[in-house]
């Protein structure tokens, strides 16, 4: 930003709240043979003091990432989802519906076209849903104006989000990243929702990313309904948290390096133990963690991916080679860090070999003094 003001309310007030340093892309995986250095460039969270939308400060322009296969979790929780709104009555039955898609992938398109929904054209549409794509947009008060713009009279826009409240109470600082503009709390996109005439009505929570909300929202006007409990519930999970207090923040910025640490010293235990540890997913959470903790292929000689397009890739900012699923079983490793642990559960299904060759999958999340009461 070359004028300080808000993503969303272009308010010119805030806080810096969390500062990674200069980071490398982490959409950008170079070939492996290509020995770097990577570009880097700052990565800090920065907190409106009007309208509290945490938000991306600086904003280098970063190649896309290439496509990951889609977690089983994300699937899962999809057709959950699907089914409680469908349970809440919030599925227009017969309505058209759009879909604002992250460019990461993850489409709920075909599960609301086998309920009978049919996609709309381009015009209005009963049902706009949007799931982790808002948070890609750079100009957040264009981006929510647009999809607001096409929810028909009576129609539901659904907004899905990683919750604020999750990244701070589970200290999940490396959620911050290059291309996701905005980390939402349910109070900021309250209001943003409301400069746009809209009014939560309804939530759902999920597990996913430790936390992850599903909010319905509808046109704000005389006799509708204002939100509900479940919404009410969140809002009070956010002023707990703190989402609006720069102070809450400060926890998540001290264990940025807790956990580098906690990363870094188990890593060379295990080596000077004798045990080979290798790393399973090359996600952008990862690229900020082995950044922080200055982690090169001597302590991690490979992290393991199942996604086709990143294998022959290294992490970004690092030496590490990027590898296909083959390599897991072939590198004979004590132990499988885990960078990704929404993946536990299938990746203990699909490489029980793994564990039956005596192995463990170790949670990056929960090493050292860094495990969470
Ligand atoms: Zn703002």
């Amino acid at each position: 930003m070359d004028e300080l003001a808000c993503r969303a309310c272009g308010g010119p007030a805030g806080h810096l709240v969390l500062d990674l340093g200069r980071q490398p892309a982490c959409d950008y995986f170079p070939r492996a043979e290509d020995q770097g250095p990577d570009p880097v460039y700052p990565l800090q969270m920065w907190l409106c003091s009007s309208c509290g939308l945490a938000q991306l400060l600086t904003d280098p322009t970063v190649p896309e990432e290439p496509r990951g296969t889609e977690p089983a979790a994300l699937v899962a929780q999809a057709a959950d989802a699907v089914e409680r709104v469908a349970a809440a009555g919030y599925l227009p039955e017969h309505g058209a519906v759009a879909e604002y898609g992250s460019p990461h992938g993850g489409s709920w398109l075909g599960m609301l076209t086998d309920r009978g929904l049919r996609p709309a054209d381009d015009g209005p549409a009963d049902l706009i849903l949007d799931c982790f794509g808002l948070m890609h947009a750079a100009d957040q008060r264009h981006a929510l104006a647009e999809r607001a713009a096409r929810v028909a009279p009576d129609g539901v826009l659904l907004l899905q989000y990683h919750a604020l409240s999750t990244i701070i109470g589970n200290r999940q600082w490396n959620a911050l990243r290059h291309g996701h503009y905005a980390y939402y709390s349910t109070t900021a996109l309250t209001a943003m929702l409301r400069a746009a005439g809209f009014s939560p009505r309804t939530a759902w929570r999920f597990d996913l990313y430790g936390g992850t909300v599903l909010l319905a929202a509808q046109r704000e006007g005389e006799g509708r309904p204002g939100p509900d409990e479940a919404v009410q519930s969140l809002l009070a999970d956010d002023a707990r948290a703190g989402v609006s207090d720069p102070d809450a923040f400060a926890g998540l910025q001290r264990d940025v390096r807790t956990h580098a640490k906690d990363l870094h010293d188990w890593l060379a235990a295990e080596r000077s133990a004798g045990r080979t540890v290798v790393g399973y997913g090359a996600a952008s959470r990862a690229v900020a963690l082995l950044c922080q903790a200055d982690v090169d292929r001597e302590l991690l000689p490979v992290v393991i991916d199942a996604s086709p397009a990143k294998q022959g890739l290294r992490m970004p900012g690092t030496d590490i080679p990027v590898a296909g699923p083959a390599e897991l079983t072939g590198r004979r490793p004590d132990a499988v860090l885990l960078f990704v642990p929404d993946l536990l559960a299938e990746v203990r299904a699909a490489f029980p070999d793994v564990e039956a060759a005596g192995a463990k999958w170790v949670d990056v999340e929960a090493l050292g003094s860094r495990r969470l009461e």
